[in-house]
């Protein structure tokens, strides 16, 4: 049976220069950074490689880079560490109503360590209302989050206005930017950020190694403490194999932007023009604020989880919108933020694709999912034909 890999905003394959890239340093050159003999040097060298690699990925110097354990570690020191720097000058944070829970989590912890935050509306396509924002803006606001592309829905935020909202009111900003680095340009300085969040395994690099940008100049307190690593940001000795294959997925992703994401594009919008031609569907999110790999897509009557397992039976990876909390099954917040009924957000699916998919992928899910979905239909007691 053919397998149709299309969850790639979850996770994705390690490319081969990466794999390679990151090899010898397992069990070779298997030294820690901090040591001073040669291999330790040799470490200490590959990580600053990296180091380069993803700096220029961003447009970056390589002292506004450090290395962490993900995504999540990232957005975490970014919104608690800017949050708990900045304390005496205020205690307000705006984010928006659909960030990744790496960010949401840390700005709910924050409401309980005293801070206020103001989640930002999003419209029904998912942009974030830059009128919002501005009316959001106090003198106690120390805190700007807003992701550059969504998980979920793919949509792309206007960065670089609310980054001169950011700046003309002196507040740091910093962006989620683990979906865009690969997809849309990313450049620090044009996005106007002082913060930004990456990770490894999004990109075609390995899990459990991210990066964050902090501008000079940006204070950030640490929000674990131990050997004082990465600057004191990111204590603990530095996962050199998942920094260099982290370095090489940034040093590719730029490279080659253009081409990849004009690949992605093509299969996204014949996924997306394929399936939208049947009545009982529509596409959620922006059509044109997209991220290149992203179909989001509504299926009236029938349940996201059970489309998601028929497909899987057909070698097709896809998942629903919504992430269901282990407890219950809870509609995506982002999907509810748009202004969607639970039973319609219940009823999503995304599949985002990458690279390593083709043209005869997509007609393989084009050939199979209106069956899948006439099935779910006729058992669904929210259907009725006539
Ligand atoms: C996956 C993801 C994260 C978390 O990254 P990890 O490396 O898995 O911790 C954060 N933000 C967004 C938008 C993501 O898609």
């Amino acid at each position: 049976m053919r397998q149709v890999y299309l969850d790639n905003a979850a996770t994705t394959q390690v490319s081969d220069e990466v794999l390679d890239a990151m090899l010898p340093y397992f069990n070779r050159s298997f030294g820690n950074a901090s040591s001073l003999y040669q291999m330790g040097r040799q470490a200490a060298e590959a990580m600053e490689k990296a180091r380069e690699q993803v700096a220029n990925a961003i447009g970056a110097d390589t002292k506004e880079v450090i290395f962490t354990s993900g995504g999540t570690e990232s957005d975490n020191i970014a919104v608690i560490g800017a949050a708990h720097a900045m304390r005496e000058h205020g205690n307000h944070i705006i984010t928006s109503t659909i960030e990744h829970p790496a960010v949401m989590e840390p700005c709910r912890h924050l409401e309980k360590e005293g801070y206020e935050v103001t989640y930002l509306p999003v419209d029904c396509e998912g942009i974030v209302s830059l009128d919002a924002l501005n009316d959001a803006v106090t003198p106690n606001t120390i805190l700007i989050s807003v992701m550059h592309v969504n998980n979920e829905i793919g949509t792309i935020q206007p960065i670089e206005e609310i980054g001169r909202v950011a700046k003309e009111n002196d507040i740091l900003f910093h962006t989620d930017a683990v979906q865009s680095l690969g997809k849309i340009p990313v450049d620090v300085d044009d996005l106007g950020v002082d913060l930004l969040s990456l990770s490894g395994h999004k990109i075609h690099g390995p899990k459990g190694i991210g990066a964050l940008f902090v501008r000079k100049g940006t204070r950030v307190k640490a929000v674990e403490y131990g050997g004082g690593q990465e600057r004191g940001l990111r204590s603990g000795t530095e996962n050199i194999p998942g920094i260099v294959g982290m370095g090489q997925a940034c040093e590719a992703a730029a490279r080659d932007l253009e081409k990849n994401a004009a690949h992605m594009t093509r299969l996204r919008d014949k996924l997306i023009d394929g399936i939208t031609k049947e009545e009982y569907v529509r596409l959620n999110g922006s059509r044109t604020m997209r991220s290149p790999n992203n179909a989001n897509l509504s299926f009236h009557y029938i349940e996201g989880e059970s489309l998601v397992l028929m497909l899987d039976m057909k070698g097709v990876e896809a998942s629903t919108g919504s992430a269901c909390s282990s407890k219950e099954l809870q509609a995506s917040h982002v999907l509810l933020a748009l202004g969607m009924p639970p039973e319609q957000a219940h009823g999503s699916l995304r599949f985002t694709n990458s690279i390593y998919n083709t043209e005869e992928d997509i007609d393989y899910v084009l050939d199979v999912l209106p069956d899948i979905v006439q099935k779910l239909m006729a058992m669904s007691p929210l259907y009725k034909p006539y």
